[in-house]
C-alpha cells in the first residue's frame, strides 16, 4: 500500500512531485530513496555497528553545502540529550533549517558526523533513520488514496483500532468520522478534499503511528486561521511531550522556553545555553532577545 499510494501520486501529479523535490535532489549527497521513502539504503558492506545504542543526537565538526564551494554550515558541533528540547535561533538564511534537515536525516554532512545513539545517521537504513526521526514542517503529503492508505505510510500493517486511535490522539477522529466511507474515503486530489489543517492533522497522526524518539520542528510561520493553529498547537504540544524536540525557531518567542539555545550565524553556533544564560551573556541572543522584546 506504502508504496502504492507513491506510484499513485506519482502517476497523477509527477510533475507536481518531481518539482517539490527538485532543490532537493540538486544536493549530491541525498539519496532520492531516502525522500521518496520507498526503499531502504542497505549500509556497504563492513559498515561499523549501524542500529544506535541510545537516543543522544551528536553532530560532530559538521560542514555542508548544497552547492560545490558554497558551505552553508561550517564546524557545526552540538550534542543533544534524551528528552530535551533544543531551539536553533538565528538571521533568516544563517542555516537553521539546514541543519535541521541533517539533524533528521534527511541530508548527510559533507564532512564530520551526525551521529544518533552512536551510530551514524548517514550509514543507517532510511527505515531505521525515520523510525528515530522525523522531521515535522508544513509541507504536509496527502498522497492520493485511501485515509487508511495516507495513515499506513507510518505504520505499515497497523490495526484500524491503532490508525483510529492515532486520530484521536491528534483530535482528528471526529471530522474523520464524519466522512462518508471513514477510513476507506479516498483522500488527496480527486478525492475529497482535506483543509489545511486536516492535512496537518493527518501528518501529526503519522507521526503518532511512527513513534519517533526524536522530532525536528521546522515552525515556519502558519498559513492557518489563528482558531485552527491554535486548536493544532494543543494537538502538537500532545505529540512533542516525551520526545526530544529540535525546534527551528523562526519566532523568538517560541524559543525562549527551550532547555537549550543554540543561535545559529553565518553557518556556525555561535552561542549556545539557556535563555537566562544567554541573556546574561549579552551577546548576539541578548540583542536578538532585546529588539523583539523592546
Ligand atoms: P530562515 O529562517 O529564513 O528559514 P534558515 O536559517 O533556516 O533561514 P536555511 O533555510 O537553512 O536558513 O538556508 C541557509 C542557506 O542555504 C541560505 O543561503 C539558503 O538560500 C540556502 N538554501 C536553503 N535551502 C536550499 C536548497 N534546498 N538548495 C540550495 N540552497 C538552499
Amino acid at each position: 500500500l506504502t508504496t502504492g499510494a507513491l506510484i499513485a501520486q506519482m502517476l497523477v501529479d509527477p510533475v507536481g512531485l518531481i518539482l517539490r523535490w527538485y532543490d532537493e535532489l540538486q544536493v549530491a549527497q541525498v539519496s532520492l530513496a531516502r525522500l521518496v521513502g520507498v526503499r531502504d539504503i542497505e549500509p556497504a558492506a563492513g559498515d561499523p555497528a549501524v542500529a544506535p545504542d541510545g537516543r543522544d543526537v551528536h553532530a560532530d565538526r559538521v560542514h555542508f553545502g548544497y552547492r560545490a564551494g558554497v558551505d552553508v554550515l561550517r564546524e557545526v558541533s552540538l550534542e543533544v540529550a534524551p528528552g530535551t528540547r533544543l531551539a536553533l535561533v538565528g538571521p533568516s538564511g544563517a542555516g537553521k533549517s539546514t541543519l535541521g534537515r541533517l539533524l533528521a536525516g534527511i541530508y548527510a554532512p559533507r564532512d564530520g558526523r551526525i551521529t544518533l545513539g552512536g551510530a551514524e545517521l548517514s550509514r543507517m537504513p532510511a527505515e531505521e533513520v525515520r523510525s528515530h526521526v522525523a522531521l515535522v514542517n508544513q509541507e504536509h503529503h496527502v498522497f492520493v488514496g485511501s485515509l487508511r492508505d495516507n495513515l499506513l505510510l507510518a505504520r505499515t500493517g497497523a490495526a484500524d483500532a491503532e490508525l483510529w486511535a492515532a486520530l484521536g490522539a491528534v483530535d482528528a477522529d471526529g471530522w474523520a468520522r464524519a466522512l462518508g466511507d471513514g477510513l476507506d474515503t479516498e483522500v488527496g486530489s480527486g478525492g475529497v478534499a482535506l483543509t489545511p489543517a486536516q492535512a496537518q492533522q493527518i501528518a501529526l497522526a503519522r507521526l503518532v503511528l511512527a513513534d519517533p524518539h526524536t522530532l525536528v520542528l521546522d515552525e515556519a510561520t502558519s498559513l492557518l486561521d489563528p482558531r485552527a493553529a491554535r486548536h493544532l498547537e494543543r494537538s502538537l504540544a500532545r505529540v512533542l511531550d516525551g520526545r526530544t524536540v529540535i525546534a527551528i525557531a523562526h519566532r523568538l518567542h517560541t524559543a525562549h522556553d527551550a532547555d537549550v539555545i543554540a543561535v545559529v550565524e553565518n553557518g556556525r553556533i555561535s552561542e549556545l545555553g539557556s535563555h537566562d544564560q544567554l541573556v546574561a551573556a549579552e551577546g548576539a541572543y541578548a540583542a536578538l532577545w532585546r529588539s523583539w522584546h523592546g
